[in-house]
Parts: C-alpha cells; sequence; structure tokens
C-alpha cells in the first residue's frame, strides 16, 4: 500500500498544513486564526479531492470552526460521567464552544484497525476453512463409498486372473 498511495502529493500537502498548524500555535498562542487557516485549507482540500483523513487528526480539528484543538491553549479537556456511569473525556473548543466526547474505553478499537477491515483477512478466514471443511465432509462418504466400491471388485477381480 505504501508503494503506490494515490494523490500522494496532496497527502503531502495536508501533512504539511497540519504540521504547520502545530508548529505556527506552539510558537505563540496568539496565532489561533493562522493555524485555523491552515486546518481550514487542510479540510478544503480533503473535500475536494475527497481523501479520507486519519481518525487521529480527525480528533483534533473543531468540527465547527475547525480550529486545531490543543489541550490548554485552543481547548479544555475535562473528564465526564454519562447517564450509564462511563467515564468521558471532553474537548471544549474554546473559540466556538464546540464539544467533542471520547468514551474512556481502553479497549475500544476503531474499524479500520480490527483485522476483519482488511480485505486480505476478510476472505481467508471466512471462506478458506469452511469451504475446506465442506470439501472435507463431501470427500468422507464419497471415499469411504468408493472404497468400498473398488474393493468389492479387486475381490472379485483376482479370482478371474487365474482362471484365465
Ligand atoms: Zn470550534
Amino acid at each position: 500500500m505504501a508503494g503506490n498511495v494515490k494523490d500522494k502529493e496532496a497527502f503531502q500537502r495536508l501533512n504539511f498544513l497540519y504540521q504547520a498548524a502545530h508548529c505556527v500555535l506552539s510558537q505563540t498562542s496568539e496565532n489561533v486564526e493562522l493555524a485555523r487557516f491552515y486546518c481550514f485549507t487542510q479540510k478544503t482540500i480533503a473535500k475536494r479531492l475527497v481523501l479520507r483523513q486519519d481518525p487521529s487528526v480527525k480528533r483534533t480539528l473543531c468540527k465547527k470552526c475547525l480550529s486545531l484543538l490543543v489541550p490548554g491553549v485552543t481547548a479544555t479537556a475535562r473528564q465526564r460521567t454519562t447517564k450509564h456511569r462511563n467515564r468521558m473525556t471532553v474537548l471544549r473548543c474554546l473559540r466556538c464552544g464546540q464539544c467533542k466526547r471520547f468514551l474512556n474505553n481502553p479497549e475500544h478499537r476503531l474499524w479500520v484497525d480490527q483485522p476483519e477491515a482488511q480485505l486480505e483477512n476478510q476472505s481467508q478466514p471466512e471462506q478458506g476453512p469452511s469451504t475446506k471443511e465442506l470439501k472435507e465432509k463431501a470427500d468422507g462418504p464419497i471415499s469411504q463409498l468408493s472404497s468400498t466400491g473398488p474393493s468389492s471388485t479387486q475381490h472379485q477381480v483376482p479370482p478371474s486372473k487365474p482362471k484365465t
């Protein structure tokens, strides 16, 4: 996959813009608007070329105003408890007030990270063994029948040979 990436240059540009936003924001916290401009451009490019951004990138961008969410600089991070007593991290954008909620579940895996999501793994475990088992099951009775068939004929054949 790493060999031939479609729109490689576009991804490089997205990467550059994302890093530039971090860089600019780390210099002084006054560069919030500049960082937001970089992230806005990044989002626009991704949208136009229909490129899927990594979830780790998406988690750090405000959905509403597209500013880069850095806890303590452009966002606040707080621990909250849900109705079902699950703990979650709430990331609140300081510019527009939009919140992002993440459940504190260490077992949580993204669908992309799960082995079933990969096409190569998908075909092997599901179809491979099942067809083999079916074949083995199908071969079982047939081989038994065929073994009884020829054996009976073999018994019949040897006596016929000495006769002739
Ligand atoms: Zn925002």
